[in-house]
């Protein structure tokens, strides 16, 4: 647990706005202590995240981002536990595109479904 900045996270509006505000946040709430450097891709990475949580999700869509010190995790929540699906990236469906683009540009992911929703996560170190 990072000592510097605290768990921090945000519920978004559904709409196309919520890329923008994901990015704002994030580039606020990320530890300038321990990921200063790798906070552009983590903000490319959570734009990706969030517009397939407006697009295919549904609410609520809920952005957090934690710093334990070694990494940097980063959740996107909504309301849909189906299993987002990646896809070559030669197609053009932007579900599989951002997933394709989170697995190439990140230390590790995955996905957490619950019942009544799923977190789609990454670490950047
Ligand atoms: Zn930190």
């Amino acid at each position: 647990m990072c000592q510097s900045t605290p768990r921090a996270e945000l519920e978004l509006p559904v709409s196309r706005e919520a890329p923008a505000l994901a990015r704002e946040f994030l580039r606020g709430s990320t530890c300038a202590e321990h990921h200063s450097e790798v906070v552009d891709d983590a903000v490319l990475l959570v734009s990706e995240l969030v517009t397939n949580s407006v697009l295919h999700g549904g609410p609520p869509v809920v952005v957090a981002v934690d710093c334990d010190e070694a990494t940097l995790q980063v959740r996107v929540r909504d309301g849909s536990p189906d299993l987002p699906a990646p896809r070559d990236a030669a197609q053009s469906d932007e579900n599989g595109r951002g997933l394709a683009l989170v697995a190439e540009m990140s230390a590790d992911w995955g996905v957490d479904t619950e019942k009544d929703g799923k977190h789609v996560w990454f670490v950047i170190n």
